[in-house]
């Protein structure tokens, strides 16, 4: 048997890549499966960014571009941040990623060793925990608690770096519960990482786009005071329906940024040229599209949080961004895991049990609303027919 390092016994998986497959077996062998479990949105990319590639690829670009992504795309993602945020952001600083995970990836991998400790957030995405086991380094959970309408807490997160402390994980709007960390929060947060001034920040800001109820973004990348040490997370997957062309980006500060760029030229040399170039017509092209999927999002949202407190034993908190209820699930008797799996051999809906998010995900399961209304008006039929059985 051949030695890997240790690091390979240790790495995790997204499991909603698990439930995807299933959910196309059960699919292949005839069942009629509605997947409410992999977070991708259901529409195509919008027409003119797929046009874009097209022409890309007709115009001859179909070899490799500068490591940190074309000139022109990282001006457009500068452009866009100011635009949207009012964030300044020098392109030089700006990585273009094959996909918004691989920020995470090289991060954590900066960070991550054993003895360094990594603050996350629990439920997260699950890829945090996985990539911080890999390198060794020891995972400290930040509870991100429905009480607290799923949004960070600053006092607790605070209370949690020690002088091992190497690395502070955040994601608003976050997956799986939805929760948006309000800007006081942010700000408190960012004044006492002052006096922390040995722990990098990764904030993953993915959903920034994806707000309801006339919520703000705050972007970590407004704070001056920690932008020397702050790695910002952004992509193309869900905003412009683009999870599988592998497209991200990530800002980087000056200490930092060319141990990335090296990163990239050693594992990726580069992201597919046509995608690039399709990236720089979602950012600067129209953005009506994306107005009109936020809309339809927001649709989707009510008729969810409607639908399932409606269930016996179910009550779900509203999600304030991204696209995902987070229902709590224990006066069901049902524990997460198994009520997932049930729900999709038995009634043909894929979940997410919350466990796969982290050790407070039990008693809740999460449900992708990035699917029509029907299919969630059926999929809420079929629960509710489950639960009473
Ligand atoms: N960050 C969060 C919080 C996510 O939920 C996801 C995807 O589900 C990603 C990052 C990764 O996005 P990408 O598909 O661009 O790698």
């Amino acid at each position: 048997v051949l030695q890997t390092i240790a690091g390979f016994d240790r790495i995790g998986e997204e499991n909603a890549f698990a439930v995807l497959a299933r959910a196309g077996a059960l699919a292949a062998g005839g069942m009629d499966v509605i997947n409410l479990g992999i977070g991708q949105p259901d529409f195509p990319t919008p027409p003119n960014i797929v046009e874009a590639a097209i022409k890309a690829l007709r115009d001859g670009h179909h070899g490799y571009t500068p490591a940190t992504g074309l000139p022109a795309l990282r001006e457009a993602v500068a452009a866009d941040l100011d635009r949207r945020l009012g964030a300044q952001v020098d392109p030089d600083r700006v990585l273009v990623v094959p996909g918004g995970k691989v920020t995470m990836f090289a991060a954590i991998l900066m960070f991550g060793e054993p003895g360094a400790e990594i603050l996350y957030p629990d439920p997260g995405f699950p890829i945090y925990r996985s990539m911080i086991e890999f390198t060794g380094a020891t995972p400290v959970p930040v509870p991100i608690r429905e009480e607290n309408g799923f949004a960070v807490s600053a006092e607790e997160t605070l209370s949690l770096i020690t002088s091992r402390t190497r690395l502070l994980i955040l994601n608003s709007p976050a997956n799986p519960c939805g929760g948006v960390t309000p800007r006081g929060e942010i700000e408190t947060l960012v004044a006492g990482l002052a006096e922390h001034p040995h722990v990098a920040v990764m904030s993953d800001e993915i959903y920034d786009q994806l707000l309801y109820d006339g919520e703000e973004h705050v972007s970590l990348l407004t704070f001056p005071e920690i932008r020397d040490r702050l790695i910002l997370l952004n992509g193309w997957s869900k905003t412009y329906a683009m999870t599988g062309w592998r497209l991200g980006y990530s800002v980087w500060p000056d200490g930092l940024y060319d141990k990335a760029r090296k990163l990239a030229v050693n594992a990726w040399s580069c992201v597919n040229a046509p995608a690039q170039y399709a990236a720089i017509e979602a950012l600067t092209g129209p953005q009506d599209a994306v107005a009109a999927m936020v809309a339809e999002f927001d649709a989707r949202r009510r008729l969810v949080v409607e639908g399932l407190n409606a269930l016996p034993g179910v009550t779900c908190a509203t999600p304030k961004g991204a696209f995902y209820a987070f229902p709590n699930i224990r006066e069901t008797g049902w524990k997460a895991k198994p009520l997932a799996s049930e729900l999709l051999e038995k009634a043909g809906v894929a979940t997410i049990g919350g466990p796969d998010f982290g050790i407070l995900g039990e008693g809740y399961i999460r449900l992708s609303y990035a699917n029509s209304r029907e299919n969630i008006s059926r999929a809420l039929d079929r629960m509710e027919e489950f639960l009473a059985g």
